[in-house]
């Protein structure tokens, strides 16, 4: 009997999608902390517990899990590391991957294993925990995680920028990194974007066809407002129009709740959104954004670009109002240019919401083929019968 596991739902490639019908497993009722352990810095959780709520009850105690999917208010921690989840965090924290220290997992042949440790260091065998992660339940059923934690940051400031063309701000990623800074948060929004949020962010109203970048510094007071001081500097020499920093909690959640709701504030004003997902080194931002935006135009297509700025990732969201076949055809063509065009930029597709149905293109293509041979000798040894998520990334 097939058997697809099941977290928040929140994926964006349909890997929790019974495919072959039979048994959808759902986690959700999985979520305990087991232990938090505050002088060992981990916290062993059961794979249903929702990531913003984990993040609070750690945040209690004074301590810090970084990894923040902009769905973290319904993922799962099971779902975060089976899809090896990655965050508006990630340029100074890392991702799901970076604090995981061990799995309790149920195998599709019925055993319980065990694997990593709750030390920093474990070294013996093959590193099994993570094999699991990002294999988006097709090798096992994930129980529970230890997480690794890290002391909670004394202070935060967000900075917000406006800017008139598009291309300016697609550079401040690069001149950031070259001043020396790495922020917590750096994320671009393009005028479709920027547009769909003007009422949810602390800004005065937007003039038409602006575009923001939304940035966050942390850690001990004086280094963070300082780093904030330099982000601005960034900006303001880059002939941003309006700069702000704001440290008022309140405030600054308002932004970051207005940036993780965009997909929904983007679906009020066209239903139907079609998100890609591309990734271009740093240095090629400038590029890729300029490159949608012609494609979008090429193609009579609104095209929202967004994203995690700070490393090349973006979600070039193509917005319609109905799924006619004309239009069906003008989105095929236009997503295969804009993939084609983040491939001639040194980028990949695919970077952050993995593979799932794989609609997105052939594995072979995507993996290679002697890797790919391996994959599936994985594959059988974990899953001899081929019951778990049978149909994703490439069975
Ligand atoms: C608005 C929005 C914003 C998003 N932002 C980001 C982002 O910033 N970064 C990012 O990386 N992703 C993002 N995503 C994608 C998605 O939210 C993440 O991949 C998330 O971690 C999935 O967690 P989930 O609990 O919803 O998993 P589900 O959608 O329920 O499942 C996803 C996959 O994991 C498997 N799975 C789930 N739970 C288990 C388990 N316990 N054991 C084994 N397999 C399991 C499923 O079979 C499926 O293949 C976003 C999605 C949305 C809708």
């Amino acid at each position: 009997v097939p058997l697809t596991p099941r977290g928040g739902g929140t994926g964006l490639s349909g890997g929790a999608l019974a495919l072959s019908g039979g048994v959808v497993l759902s986690l959700t009722r999985m979520k305990q902390v087991r232990e938090i352990v505050p002088e060992d810095l981990y916290v062993i959780v059961e794979a249903g517990m929702i990531t913003e709520e984990l993040q609070k009850i750690v945040e209690a105690a004074s301590l810090f899990y970084p990894p923040d999917p902009a769905s973290r208010r319904s993922s799962t921690i099971g779902g975060d590391v089976a899809t090896s989840a990655r965050g508006l965090r990630e340029p100074k924290y890392g991702t799901t991957r970076n604090y995981l220290m061990g799995l309790e997992v149920v195998l599709p042949t019925g055993e319980i294993v065990r694997t990593g440790a709750r030390t920093v260091k474990s070294v013996a065998g093959y590193d099994l925990t993570r094999l699991i992660c990002g294999s988006e339940g097709t090798l096992t059923i994930i129980t529970s995680a230890i997480l690794k934690l890290i002391p909670l940051p004394e202070h935060r400031v967000a900075i917000l920028a406006v800017f008139k063309e598009l291309e300016k701000a697609a550079e401040v990623p690069r001149n950031v990194s070259l001043a020396g800074v790495i922020p917590s948060v750096l994320e671009i929004m393009d005028p479709a974007a920027a547009g769909a949020v003007s009422q949810d962010i602390p800004l005065p109203p937007l003039p038409d066809g602006c575009s923001l970048i939304l940035a966050e510094t942390d850690g001990f007071r004086d280094a963070a407002e300082s780093e904030a001081d330099m982000v601005e500097k960034v900006c303001t020499d880059l002939g941003a129009v309006f700069v702000r920093k704001i440290s008022e909690q309140g405030e600054r959640e308002r932004l970051w709740d207005a940036r993780r709701g965009l997909l929904t504030s983007l679906a009020k004003l066209h239903p139907v959104l079609i998100l890609e997902d591309v990734h271009v080194p740093r240095n090629r931002v400038v590029e890729i954004v300029h490159s949608i935006a012609d494609i979008g135009e090429k193609h009579g297509l609104t095209i929202a670009t967004f994203g995690h700025a700070s490393d090349g990732n973006l979600h070039p969201t193509i917005l319609v109002d109905d799924l006619i076949s004309d239009k069906l055809e003008k989105i095929e063509a236009a997503i295969s240019e804009i993939s084609e065009r983040a491939l001639s930029l040194g980028g990949i597709v695919s970077s952050e919401h993995r593979i799932g149905t794989g609609e997105a293109g052939s594995p072979r293509q995507k993996i290679g083929g002697e890797a790919l041979d391996v994959m599936k000798r994985l594959k059988s040894a974990f899953d001899p019968g081929g019951i778990l998520n049978p149909g994703k990334m490439f069975t």
